[in-house]
């Protein structure tokens, strides 16, 4: 990493803490003095929150060009399909594992530590009243009826007819299977005609890489914005309330942040889990700050190929994929609450049931947008199949925003120690 890089880092670091630091003590503030909520509140929304979005915006803008090109080009440069198999095989393999791995770590440590039993009574009538409205919000639509409709439902979320609809909503699954397809035909091509189109293919995604690079000269600036925005106007009084809960879901993401991912890097990857740590800092900050694993997309992408020498081929096909379905820190968290709320309401859950929620939350995660909030109406459906009230959501929904800036993390992050243990694989494979 060149010293430039080292000073950027620094800044864009620099920007969290000092947003956190700033918003605390605007809420803090804003909490002792009440005539300055409304100054408050125009500073967010007329200067923080805008320039946060700018940002993200930016981030946004070259997701589906990047996504597209860099995958495309990827599988037309593998060349065979077997490969493509091998490495796709692969790839589902570990995100599964991993997968499973955060959502049992979940309920093990809420089995253990029993933080809903005893819940305080006019806590939990509180927390239920102020947020039982946000709940409904959320609630699913009233869920497909036939078996036709059902599979029609499946069949539109990864092979929609219409690819242009599917990529104007951002639906990345259609987008990613189109990629996986377009490249796949690139390399029935004649030679010369496949590497005229991998060729703009790859200038493409340099050009969307360079824009990500505009943005993240804004990134110390508006990092600063976003968490202010955040903090700025958190309710930190529910924490109290939560805190034994938030406490452990934070301390099952710093295990898997800390100790899990720098282990599978150094045994399958034999990558020293600190530098792998070290190299990834602009991908956790970027994941922290913005809360989707879509808009770091493309910070994971750079990472992957520039810090931990994962070619574009892998990177192009492992990381996006891992952004659409691979999100362990959601998984974790599902588990975790599902556990948490069925404490709080004296609903016990045996074995098999668990064995239950670490199925469903393995599924429901596959299903989550990579959005601030993407997993709480799957995580509803989760509950209401297996009797715990899909309305106690409500009880974590304030401390929410919190939690979901932690799980971005472990979601990219786990998406770079895939694609690190892929390209590993490969090499050894190469070696051979
Ligand atoms: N915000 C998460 C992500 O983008 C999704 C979620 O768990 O709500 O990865």
């Amino acid at each position: 990493m060149s010293a430039h890089e080292r000073r950027a880092h620094r800044a864009i670091l620099g920007g969290l803490f000092l947003g956190a630091l700033a918003g605390v003590g605007a809420n803090a503030l804003a909490g002792a003095l009440p005539q300055l909520k409304g100054p408050l509140e125009t500073l967010i929304d007329g200067a923080a929150y805008p320039v946060g979005q700018v940002f993200l915006r930016m981030l946004f803008l070259v997701i589906v060009p990047l996504v597209f090109a860099s995958l495309a080009a990827g599988v037309a440069r593998l060349g065979d399909l077997s490969r493509l198999g091998r490495i796709g095989a692969l790839t589902m393999g570990l995100f599964f594992l991993t997968t499973a791995f955060s959502v049992a770590l979940g309920l093990a440590v809420m089995g253990f530590f029993q933080p809903g039993v005893g819940f305080d009574e006019a806590s939990r009538r509180a927390l239920m009243e102020s947020f039982g409205g946000d709940a409904a919000r959320f609630q699913p639509a009233a869920g497909p009826g036939s078996l036709r409709a059902l599979v029609t439902a499946v069949l539109d979320s990864v092979l929609p007819r219409n690819i242009l609809a599917a990529v104007a909503d951002m639906r990345m699954l259609p987008l990613i299977l189109f990629a996986l397809l377009f490249g796949s035909a690139l390399t029935a091509l004649p030679e010369e005609r496949r590497g005229r189109m991998t060729g703009w293919l790859d200038s493409l995604s340099d050009a969307m890489v360079a824009i990500v690079g505009f943005a993240m000269r804004l990134a110390p600036v508006a990092v600063f914005c976003l968490i202010f925005t955040v903090t700025a106007r958190f309710g930190f009084g529910l924490l109290a309330k939560l805190a034994f809960y938030v406490v452990l879901v934070f301390g099952c993401y710093l295990l898997q942040l800390l100790v899990f991912y720098p282990f599978l890097v150094k045994s399958l990857a034999g990558l020293s889990g600190r530098l792998f740590m070290r190299r990834t800092v602009p991908v956790i900050v970027t994941a922290f700050s913005t809360s989707s694993s879509n808009a770091t997309l493309p910070t994971t992408m750079r990472v992957a190929e520039t810090e931990l020498g994962v070619r574009p081929a892998i990177a192009g096909f492992v990381c996006p994929l891992g952004a659409t379905i691979n999100m362990n820190g959601t998984a974790l968290f599902e588990g975790a609450v599902v556990l948490f709320v069925a404490q709080v309401f004296g609903i016990p859950l045996s074995l098999p049931q668990q064995a239950l929620v670490v199925l469903l939350c393995v599924l429901s995660a596959v299903g989550t947008a990579g959005i601030p909030g993407g997993s709480i109406p799957l995580l509803m459906g989760v509950m209401a199949q297996v009797g715990v009230p899909p309305d106690g959501i409500a009880l974590i929904l304030g401390a929410d925003r919190l939690l979901d800036m932690g799980r971005t993390v472990i979601n990219v992050e786990g998406d770079l120690a895939a694609a690190v243990c892929v390209e590993a694989f490969e090499a050894r494979r190469e070696a051979a």
